[in-house]
């Protein structure tokens, strides 16, 4: 029998680490122990006990006999993190020895700690859990803004507001990093004119580590002190401070592995925004081995793998020549290069003074491996570098592609990951990447998945009902109305979901095109469908928000009354219970300015069904069989006219194709050609839209390669002059 002081401290090391955040056990206990606090802290474990206090917790965890569970829990979490278990005990070679520095300028891991905008951000979390529960040795390297993203109000004009709230680091599973002399371990980087601090924070995500950087401390002006106060500024704020942000990142970032006692045997930049890492290595690599920038270079880039993001030229990040060499001086005078040098590594073309300088150039040509993440998006990647390639067509551009994929633990609804244990072994989730264990879920009995999606969409019903009334009354609108509203949600009525950033090329407006049409829909008596949106804009984003406007009143216009809602705040915790709660996911981005996405993924797993434009990896899952395509992936010139004809196919499928299969039962009740695409669904794409296949895809064809630092050697012939060595890197390995 444990003291209930040793319980406490248990529990609290099992909150420390965001593990317990996918172990659907834990959560229960911290729900059980206090729902309403739970939920009042955002699901943050660490402040969730600090603010139950012992008495409470001692009363509660005796009287509910919660003990076992956490001593049981507690050994699963010593047991989870044996560095020899999983995948990579055996297949991770010298990655033991010199881990993975895993890059991102975002981390979306939890609710509670909102370091993320969207799907970078969670992909990235996602990454960093898949790796853990493989056991490929990986660190990740971020920045910590202080007041996160904002969170979302919506006004009684319909107009969106933001608020932020300041984080309260001991309320946090977050650690500060100090030396072994006990004081505060900082990291310093240098531009012409002064120099950035940052302290250094750890997350501990499972087996992986979380490293961010805080510039949020005294050794900083003010203004540096701010520099990552909001994450929005990494996409609005100006550019110099986004060129500060970005050599935090990563110049600063790899200075803080230093200084941890880690030596990293790969880089792996997420998107452009942490291209000066290479740069840092090549620093480091010609300080320590006494090597010159070329051979630093040429020691660096086989080492470095870059994944792109962005389809969109506009998207992807510049910045003037001047500001790179204020920023970037002192770093290029200890690389012994000139400044047309440094810039040059920025330029598609070196000789054009006048071409400002990209990062993701310059992770192109630092790089010795790079891929987009799908396959269009690789094509659409190699079409917009051809350039840099000049002799090479397009499809020989060494851009390659590992297509994103989802954290199965964090996105499964815990009814359905039982069901799965019933029927697809105990072991199922050791085993997610191979299409036989999929098989399984043909053998389950209609009845039983179809009760099971059933119940979750019961659950999304009072997760929204509960949302809308809160709303509502932050707004203090009248009760009744609100709860008439809200009483006609319906868990037998057909549901779709739509939620994710108002940017516009995601169009959320499409399905509203015609609302004559869209009210014979929804208010169909025989077969209604109720539309559930959720989304954020981003705070400079007039339109954006202009369309949640427009959402938000016709959500209360007495034709949609009833059927159409707007949930406020989309965060990782209200995509949650829409992923798990809807029968059908709707994307429909304009091709092909999706890169991937990755929320149609989470739905799949929950027994839902996509009906998407054939654009990021729906283009490449989507058989005829395992969901809806909306228009057949054709790109007209005109981009009115393609909306035009997507806004009718789309209108075509959900009345053709969703409504008549969802509402065709038989005598049991049951929908069987719609349960037969469930079941055809997961069998198709459940294996390899999954983090563990996409992280064990970077393992084998890009992590284990580089960490050797293999690539094809150099040819004698070439000297190390940097022309012909940036042409070296440039051959790249696919
Ligand atoms: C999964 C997820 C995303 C990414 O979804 P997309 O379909 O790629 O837009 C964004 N935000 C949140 C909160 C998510 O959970």
């Amino acid at each position: 029998m444990s003291s209930t002081q040793e319980l406490y401290d248990k529990l609290m090391e099992i909150a420390f680490n965001y593990w317990c955040g996918w172990q659907p056990e834990v959560v229960e206990i911290f729900s059980d122990l206090d729902i309403a606090l739970w939920r009042e802290v955002r699901h943050n474990p660490v402040a969730f006990l600090k603010r139950l206090g012992m008495d409470s917790f001692s009363e509660r965890v005796h009287k509910q006999a919660i003990e076992s569970r956490i001593i049981y829990a507690y050994h699963r979490l010593q047991e989870y993190m044996a560095p020899q278990r999983g995948w990579g005990g055996v297949h991770a070679g010298p990655l033991k020895v010199r881990p993975v520095a895993y890059f991102s300028a975002e981390f979306g891991l939890h609710e509670s700690l909102p370091i993320y905008s969207g799907g970078l951000g969670v992909l990235a979390g996602d990454h960093l859990k898949s790796a853990s529960d493989l056991g490929v040795p990986l660190v990740g390297v971020g920045l910590f803004y202080d007041q996160g993203y904002f969170r979302q109000q919506i006004d009684a004009q319909g107009w969106q507001q933001e608020t932020y709230g300041r984080a309260e680091l001991d309320m946090l599973p977050v650690e500060r990093l100090c030396g072994p002399d006990g004081q505060v371990l900082t990291v310093q980087v240098e531009t012409s004119d002064d120099t950035l601090h940052a302290s250094l924070l750890k997350v501990q995500v499972g087996r992986s580590l979380l490293m961010l950087l805080d510039p949020g401390i005294e050794d900083n002006v003010p203004d540096d002190q701010r520099l990552t106060e909001h994450l929005e500024r990494l996409y609005g704020g100006g550019r110099r401070e986004r060129i500060r942000q970005e050599l935090l990142l990563g110049v600063g970032g790899l200075r803080a592995l230093r200084a941890m006692g880690i030596e990293p045997g790969v880089l792996h930049l997420n998107e452009g925004h942490c291209a000066f890492a290479p740069l840092e290595a090549a620093r480091q690599a010609m300080q320590e081995q006494g090597m010159g920038f070329a051979e630093a270079l040429e020691y660096v880039a086989p080492r470095c793998v870059f994944t792109t993001h962005t389809p969109v030229e506009a998207g992807h990040d510049r910045f003037a020549p001047e500001m790179v060499c204020e920023h970037l001086g002192p770093l290029r005078e200890q690389l012994g290069i000139d400044e047309k040098t440094l810039l040059g590594l920025g330029r598609v073309d070196p000789e054009n003074d006048a071409e400002p300088f990209c990062m993701t150039v310059l992770a192109l040509k630092t790089t010795q491996r790079a891929n987009g993440v799908s396959a269009i998006h690789g094509s659409v990647s190699r079409r917009m570098w051809q350039p840099l390639w000049p002799g090479r067509r397009a499809h020989e551009v060494p851009i390659g592609h590992i297509t994103n994929g989802v954290h199965v633990a964090s996105w499964l609804a815990p009814e359905m990951r039982r069901l799965y244990v019933r029927h697809l072994g105990r072991d199922w989730a050791e085993r997610i990447r191979r299409r036989e264990v999929w098989q399984g879920i043909l053998g389950v009995d209609d009845g039983e998945l179809w009760e099971t999606h059933r119940f979750l969409k019961g659950k999304l019903v009072e997760f929204v009902r509960r949302r809308l009334l809160r709303q509502a009354g932050a707004r203090s609108e009248p009760a009744d109305s609100v709860a008439r509203r809200v009483d006609k949600l319906d868990p037998d009525c057909l549901t779709i979901g739509f939620a994710r950033r108002f940017a516009l090329y995601k169009r959320a407006w499409l399905l509203l095109q015609d609302e004559a049409w869209l009210e014979r829909c929804l208010t169909d008596p025989e077969r209604p469908v109720q539309l559930i949106f959720a989304g954020k804009a981003h705070p400079m984003d007039e339109r954006g928000k202009e369309l949640i406007q427009r959402i938000f009143r016709l959500s209360r216009d007495p034709r949609f009354e009833g059927h159409l809602f707007l949930v406020e705040d989309y965060d990782i915790n209200v995509g949650r219970h829409l992923v798990q709660g809807v029968d059908v996911w709707l994307n429909n981005p304009r091709r092909p300015l999706e890169a991937c996405g990755t929320s149609g993924q989470k739905v799949v797993l929950n027994g839902g069904l996509n009906c998407s434009t054939l654009d990021g990896w729906w283009a490449e899952a989507y058989d005829g069989h395992n969901g809806f395509a909306i228009g057949s992936g054709l790109i007209h010139r005109d981009e009115a006219e393609q909306d035009k004809r997507e806004a009718e196919q789309l209108r075509r499928v959900i009345e053709l194709e969703l409504v008549p299969l969802f509402y065709a039962r038989d005598e049991s009740g049951l929908p069987r050609e719609w349960i037969a695409r469930i079941k055809h669904a997961l069998v198709s794409l459940a294996c390899k839209y999954n983090a563990d296949r996409m992280v064990v895809d970077y393992a084998e064809q890009a992590y284990l390669p580089a960490s050797g630092g293999c690539s094809s050697a150099l040819p004698d012939e070439v000297d190390l002059d940097l022309t012909s060595l940036v042409r070296w890197i440039a051959r790249k390995e696919r």
